[in-house]
């Protein structure tokens, strides 16, 4: 692994993009360590959440807050929403946040037959608390039916409304399996979700300091730039 420099950076690149690597960051003024306390925040970050639940009788199906007209529903201690639960994990993997199954424990009766709804708007002001806002989403439906053609745009726009973006930062779509796998069969449905969130502080005073002393890329150094 090469050798990281002791003093704040000095390539080309973006700030932001340079306090990306795993480790401790750096103090804008150069003390490095690990503290919070100054250090560089990452202006984009990611998140990736994933959640299947069975889909068993007697049960209505809920997907993104929307009902849907299928003879089966999600099993589940909550509504069984899980895609609203992968979107929730998403959320909350963004700012690297507990889990869904931490914050919302399955056990507790609180949360018997509750609205999913819930759990997105708990992440979304632990996002917010953390400092970032939520810029786009994008969720894949894996299930073999029903087809959600005819909800994907009412879902986006419920989704939207729900994280305060607008529907053109909310992707969905529906796949199978090519009847492949527990979903192909028929026996649940499963969900993957991304989230992308920013920095609400949209350049720290130190990104500016860093790039005054950034070389020129063919070596030359920068001043005042
Ligand atoms: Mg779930």
């Amino acid at each position: 692994m090469a050798k990281k420099p002791s003093s704040a950076p000095a390539s080309g690149a973006p700030a932001f993009a340079r306090s990306a690597p795993a480790g401790p960051r750096r103090s804008p003024k150069g003390g490095g360590g690990s503290s919070a306390k100054g250090a560089l925040k990452l202006m984009v970050r990611v998140g990736i959440g994933f959640d299947a639940h069975r889909l068993v009788e007697g049960r209505a199906l809920v997907l993104g807050g929307e009902r849907i007209d299928y003879p089966r529903g999600l099993e589940g201690h909550s509504d069984g929403d899980a895609l609203l639960h992968a979107l929730t994990d998403a959320l909350l993997g963004s700012v690297a946040a507990a889990d869904i199954g931490a914050l919302f424990p399955p056990g507790d009766p609180k949360w018997k037959d509750a609205e999913s709804r819930l759990f997105v708007e708990r992440a979304v002001s632990i996002v917010n608390e953390r400092g970032y806002r939520v810029s786009s989403i994008d969720v894949v439906v894996i299930a073999e039916a029903p087809k959600l053609a005819p909800y994907v745009d009412s879902i986006r726009a419920r989704l939207a409304g729900l994280l305060g973006i607008t529907q053109a930062d909310v992707g969905l779509k529906a796949t199978t399996t090519d009847g492949m796998g527990f979903t192909g069969r028929g026996e649940g449905i499963a969900i993957q979700a991304v989230v992308t969130v920013t920095a609400k502080q949209r350049r720290p005073a130190a990104f500016a300091k860093l790039r005054r002393v950034s070389p020129e890329p063919g070596g030359r150094r920068r001043e005042g730039a």
